[in-house]
């Protein structure tokens, strides 16, 4: 996977467009990825019991993860990302603009 949990992220497309935000899970099986800050939707909840809030709840909506392009933690750029396998056959993550292991 070229992204994953914990990574940081460049929204490319969409109404947040620009906006960066930290990785809080990946929805492989539907392509998505859910970003911190990014992609905020307003849902209206009603008051019922067992409901914590109601009123206007604001929460992230994943995204698709075409969407968003990894930021290499080492040259701060949004990045194309390789892979390489290490001596003990590990495969691991290369940013292509400054040839950093970004694992
Ligand atoms: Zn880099």
């Amino acid at each position: 996977m070229k992204v994953r949990k914990d990574d940081t992220v460049l929204v490319v497309r969409g109404k947040d467009r620009g906006k960066r935000g930290k990785v809080h899970r990946l929805l492989l099986k539907h392509e998505r990825v859910l970003v911190e800050g990014v992609n905020i939707t307003k849902r209206h909840v009603r008051p019922r019991p067992g409901v914590l809030q109601a009123g206007i709840v604001e929460r992230e909506t994943p995204l698709p993860l075409a969407n968003v392009i990894l930021i290499c933690p080492k040259c701060d750029k949004p990045v194309r990302v390789g892979f390489k396998f290490l001596e003990d056959g590990k495969k691991v993550r290369v940013c292509r603009s400054c040839h950093e292991t970004i694992d």
